[in-house]
């Protein structure tokens, strides 16, 4: 490594963690990177949206209180149907999950450039590096809507391990663990600095800290005789604002969960033998992707030198004991798993801006599904699914497959790319299709594909026919599925319209919706207490002196840290 002396650009590139429950910043700085807190002056923004009761969007700490007062115009862990066709009515606005993303975003954006002091347009964002191709491209657009152009997307264990690479220049095999709020990501990786070489990346994009919150709130309801449809939405989601804190303290041996958000005060004892009952099944699922990443990698465990744990959800004991038991030893945890990935972001930022500190690091990494065409092989008609890109290949990467046409008189071939493990393609993904013409000859004519896939994820098809030697290239759309022009628009313009909730008032506003959330939360001599508060808060605010609103603030905030709300 070099002298890492050297000037900031105008624009820094932004490194970005969109995670599903928290997102950070990271920029680039003075050769090394540094993460950049928000107007609360944190670090971790809540990837939590509300629309609040004048219409204006809050995105963030007060957006995540509002979830248990306002759950009808609230929304979290939307990340988990990026790709989907979902959509969320907020009060008066409806929104897709990029949609939402792109307000994260934008307030991520504002907050770097309140820090930074200057306008900033790109950032390499990360994702599960099990994202599928359009669950990548909806991240993509989810940028561009909020006005960042995506320099790169890096795969999150991919991000995790150069910032660990960097930090303690080692030489060795690691396994990168990385259970986020709604995904699971093992990564297998080999450090010889300046290279950093990925193995093998394998995952499952609906397992993460969202499904043990939610499996607990299950058990918990069953046990009080709880339905959801009888619930208040309020009562649910402030039993789920409750469930959430109650697993981030439980500990390894259990705990008593206490609420009385429906006016009956409630207890629930739970040991580690029940904790280990509701949770096996997820605990299972983290099995077989491990396996899968050690065997592509060709690595049994005993053969891995380091193991690196990344997102919140390996913060539980009970997931800590699992990896300790597969592996037969300790994961390294001096690196904190909820910002390695944003600080990797930005190194990541740093090698394509080629600044001189890092610029000798070279990272390879794996496409990590299989690409591949639908075909009849073996005169199977229904569509056998046709591998060209072997899933952990390294990429970038170009791979060719010879074909046959069908039949004689055949006037046209269809290429229907997918991607996934299943052998027929109604169980994998439809990545594309399209047509390419075909001159008859009245003989069966043989074509080579050959696909092209690149560091960014984008694909490339070639088609060749080799009796004719007529040549046809296609590059994979990079917009949504189902998202033309005009739909792309609407967006952008309905975006542009909203009301957001002024970034020097959040504070403030903050601390309204916890003292809401409070107040909703408690009973008794504490909800007296707190009512007070709220009072004496909207009191100082309608004295608009900022010294005093400061310090009031700064007060209630450590109070309220105090009642651990
Ligand atoms: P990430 O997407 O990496 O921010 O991970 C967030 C997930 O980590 C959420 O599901 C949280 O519930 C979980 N999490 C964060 N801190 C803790 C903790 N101390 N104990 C258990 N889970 C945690």
């Amino acid at each position: 490594m070099q002298d890492a002396s050297f000037s900031t650009p105008a624009a820094p590139l932004l490194g970005i963690d969109l995670g599903t429950t928290n997102s950070l910043i990271a920029v680039w700085q003075q050769g090394e990177a540094r993460l950049i807190a928000n107007a609360l002056g944190e670090v971790l923004t809540p990837s939590v949206v509300s629309v609040d009761d004048d219409g204006s969007i809050l995105v963030g700490q007060a957006a995540r209180a509002r979830l248990a007062t306002h759950p009808e115009r609230t929304v979290a862990a939307f990340k988990r149907f990026m790709g989907s066709d979902k959509q969320y009515v907020l009060g008066e606005h409806r929104f897709s999950p990029e949609e939402l993303s792109a307000l994260v975003l934008g307030a991520l954006k504002q907050d770097a450039e309140a820090y930074l002091g200057c306008p900033v347009s790109e950032a390499v964002i990360s994702v599960p590096a099990y994202f599928s191709d359009e669950q990548r491209k909806r991240t993509v657009f989810a940028a561009e809507l909020a006005g960042l152009k995506v320099q790169r997307l890096i795969n999150e264990p991919t991000a995790a391990a150069m910032a660990y690479g960097l930090h303690e220049q080692k030489c060795e095999r690691t396994l990168v663990f990385d259970l986020g709020g709604g995904t699971f990501d093992v990564t297998v990786l080999e450090y010889a600095l300046p290279l950093i070489e990925v193995h093998a990346s394998t995952g499952d994009n609906y397992l993460g800290g969202e499904d043990f919150t939610e499996a607990l709130l299950q058990a918990c309801m069953r046990d009080w005789g709880l339905k959801p449809e009888t619930m208040q939405p309020q009562a649910l989601a402030s039993l789920s604002d409750a469930v959430e804190q109650f697993k981030r303290e439980l500990g390894e041996s259990g705990a008593t969960l206490r609420w009385s958000g429906d006016g009956e005060p409630r207890e629930w004892p739970v040991d580690e033998l029940k904790l280990q009952s509701i949770w096996a099944p997820l605990l299972a699922r983290v099995r077989a992707p491990i396996e899968q990443a050690l065997r592509d990698a060709r690595l049994s465990p005993r053969e891995l030198d380091s193991l690196v744990l990344v997102g919140g959800a390996t913060r539980m004991p009970q997931v800590q004991q699992l990896v300790a038991k597969l592996f037969g030893r300790l994961p390294y945890r001096h690196l904190d798993p909820d910002t390695i990935v944003a600080l990797g972001a930005a190194s990541q930022a740093a090698c394509k801006a080629r600044d001189a500190a890092i610029d000798e690091l070279i990272l390879t990494d794996v496409c990590p599904y299989t690409l591949g065409i639908a075909s009849s092989r073996g005169g199977d008609v229904t569509g056998a699914f046709s591998p060209i890109i072997e899933r952990n290949t390294i990429i970038p990467t170009s791979k060719v497959q010879r074909f046959y046409s069908t039949h004689a008189e055949q006037k046209e071939v269809r290429i229907a790319v997918y991607q996934g493990e299943r052998p027929w393609v109604r169980d994998n993904i439809l990545v594309d299709s399209f047509d390419v013409p075909l001159r008859p000859t009245g003989e069966i004519q043989s074509l080579d594909v050959r696909f092209s896939y690149d560091i960014n994820g984008l694909l490339e098809v070639d088609v060749t026919f080799i009796e004719s030697g007529q040549k046809h290239s296609h590059s994979i759309d990079r917009s949504p599925t189902g998202l033309d022009a005009d739909a792309r628009q609407a967006s952008e313009q309905r975006l542009a319209k909203l009301k957001i909730h002024p970034r020097d008032t959040l504070p403030n506003r903050t601390l309204l919706a916890r003292l809401e959330r409070a107040w909703m939360q408690s009973l008794g001599d504490e909800r007296e207490l707190i009512s007070s508060w709220l009072d004496a808060f909207n009191q100082v605010l309608a004295g608009q002196q900022a010294t005093d609103i400061n310090r009031e603030r700064q007060a209630l905030s450590r109070a309220l840290d105090d009642l651990r709300y």
